[in-house]
């Protein structure tokens, strides 16, 4: 492509020229100026480019190498990006950034391949580990082993006779102890199981170290608190590291709390915070939010007060969701709720009076309904112009629900990475359903703005397994679930930049490169629109910019 040929789009062309900002980008030489690439820009009026000009960690011009190097002046550095193909920064919409750095810095990451080198992780951890205090461990799960089996008593007392252990599945709903761990939780095989919770017993009707629910609550009380603020503060550190070097650029923290909030502006001050982050509030916090006059929006372009989060059911890979069909080979397993819809309606209606956003989690179609009910009857209530409900997951839809969200302008944060990833656990929703799952070609053909969303740990959140998922709708092991959902490189793109920027009303601040835009970007090593797509996840992130500066470089 010729140089000549391409406009080049600068900010100074902009007739909405005029704030003191927007003059100091015109005034101001370019800091930066990246040339030789293939930029795609995600932005329709200028989709490719060959250079961007960057200044105050803003895009200030976007073009051919002609035009953009001549922008020039002394101070600009100059970097060849070699042919490279160049994307704006994903956003991750919805994950659990603060907690799960947390989790990587204290316990034991037990996504492993068998329950042996399960065993010799916790065992290792155990000798640094004081023998009162606890060995955890998390990510833990039964399905990804080649044992055909789920942890037992027996292997953590195997592992580690001496400190209480407890490991997390990654779904979140159930746990595993070993003796000394019950022992503490004084839990015993006459313990009664809680509403809600099971200890589980084995054919023997020993204990057999599974609990899961509100079983897992004696554990909680009894497992002493050890992240202090810095903790908070480095497990963000931790984490930033991680998802930067996988393509992401932006992300929604799903289900924070003001010491989440906290830990992000301390990470920002110590220099470690290489994300953006918009900050979801659970429900069980807004009181004090609203108390102090915060609301949606509150905060900068780094760390932003998100919506408030609700919770209406279970989960997908814990196969939990609420169904109107039931688990397939479980004829009266529907899923459980996990709010009735006048706890929903009643702190989203608060919220939503005090200016808050609503993100609500709802995997099965049942519990969308439920949902949907809500938001309609806020909006009723409380009509306002440009609302953007969220449906987290929303995992599980029908054309009664699709109509519903189209009139409402909801948005859908649909798990990206599950089909690639959690491929094995497909089987338990069926071929049939699958079709009606992760329905990003539906959302995108009904006019909604679907998002990028790993939802970490549960799900893996690297951009290319996203893209992989979201285009090619097929597993680790090759199977193919719900064709029809396929999208293209480019849409899947769009979902995972523009679309997540607009989940969280920043669309004119991020989610595409383009003149007066905040300078966030991924370089590739192979381009994405080359590539076979069954191997787009091996596509290596080589380096990621944030606001003007390298955050990662491989
Ligand atoms: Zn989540």
């Amino acid at each position: 492509m010729g140089g000549a040929a391409l406009p080049v789009q600068a900010f100074a062309k902009f007739s909405t020229a005029g704030s003191p900002q927007q003059e100091s980008f015109q005034r101001t030489e370019p800091d930066l100026i990246l040339y030789n690439g293939h930029f795609w820009t995600v932005d329709p009026r200028l989709p490719r480019a060959q250079a961007v000009a960057v200044s105050g960690g803003r895009f200030v011009a976007v073009g051919s190498n002609d035009d953009v190097l001549h922008l020039a002046a002394g101070r600009t550095r100059k970097v060849d990006v070699a042919q490279k193909t160049v994307l704006p920064g994903f956003i991750d919409a919805h994950t659990h950034p603060a907690e799960s750095g947390r989790l990587h810095l204290r316990q034991v990451d037990c996504d492993l391949r068998s329950i042996a080198a399960i065993q010799a992780a916790l065992r290792e951890r155990a000798a640094k580990t004081p023998s009162d205090q606890w060995v955890l461990g998390f990510k833990y799960d039964d399905t990804k082993t080649s044992d055909g089996r789920r942890l037992t008593l027996q292997d953590l007392d195997a592992a580690v006779p001496d400190h209480p252990v407890l490991v997390t599945h990654r779904g979140g709903h159930e746990a595993f102890a070993n003796s000394a761990a019950l022992k503490l939780a004084k839990v015993d095989e006459t313990t009664p199981n809680p509403t809600g919770g099971q200890f589980e017993h084995d054919s023997a009707g020993h204990l057999s170290g599974r609990i899961n629910e509100r079983a897992i609550e004696p554990f909680n009380k009894v497992i002493p608190s050890i992240n202090t603020r810095d903790d908070y503060r480095e497990g963000v550190k931790l984490i930033a590291k991680m998802m930067t070097r996988t393509g992401i650029t932006s992300v929604g923290d799903a289900l924070g709390s003001p010491e989440d909030l906290q830990a992000y502006q301390d990470a920002r001050d110590s220099g470690d915070l290489l994300f953006r982050v918009y900050c979801f509030i659970h429900s069980s916090s807004i009181d004090r939010m609203i108390a102090a006059g915060v609301r949606t929006g509150f905060g900068d372009e780094w760390v932003r007060v998100g919506g408030m989060k609700q919770v209406a059911d279970g989960a997908i890979s814990g196969r939990t969701a609420r169904l109107s069909q039931p688990y397939v080979g479980h004829p009266n397993d529907y899923g459980t709720f996990s709010a009735t819809e006048e706890e929903l309606y009643e702190y989203g209606h608060k919220a939503y009076a005090a200016g808050w956003q609503l993100g609500t989690h709802a995997n099965g179609d049942v519990a969308i309904e439920r949902v949907l009910n809500v938001y309609e009857r806020i909006n009723r209530e409380i009509p306002r112009k440009d609302p953007r409900f969220r449906i987290e997951h929303c995992t599980v839809i029908n054309d009664s629900i699709i109509q519903r969200m189209r009139s409402l302008h909801v948005i859908p944060t649909p798990f990206s990475t599950y089909v690639y990833y959690h491929g094995e656990k497909m089987q338990y929703y069926g071929e049939e359903r699958l079709k009606h799952m992760f329905a990003l070609r539906t959302f995108l053909d009904a006019g909604l703005r679907p998002t990028q969303a790993s939802d970490y740990p549960p799900g893996e959140f690297p951009a290319m397994m996203a893209l992989q998922s979201e285009v090619t709708r097929t597993d680790m092991n090759g199977r193919v679930w719900g064709a029809n959902q396929c999208i293209s490189v480019e849409e899947a793109i769009f979902v995972g930049t523009v679309n997540g920027a607009y989940a969280s009303f920043e669309e004119n601040l991020k989610g595409s490169i383009e003149p007066g835009k905040l300078a966030d970007l991924v370089v590739l090593g192979r381009d994405p629109f080359k590539e076979d797509p069954s191997t787009l996840v091996t596509i290596p992130v080589e380096r990621t910019m944030v606001g003007g500066k390298w955050v990662y470089e491989s």
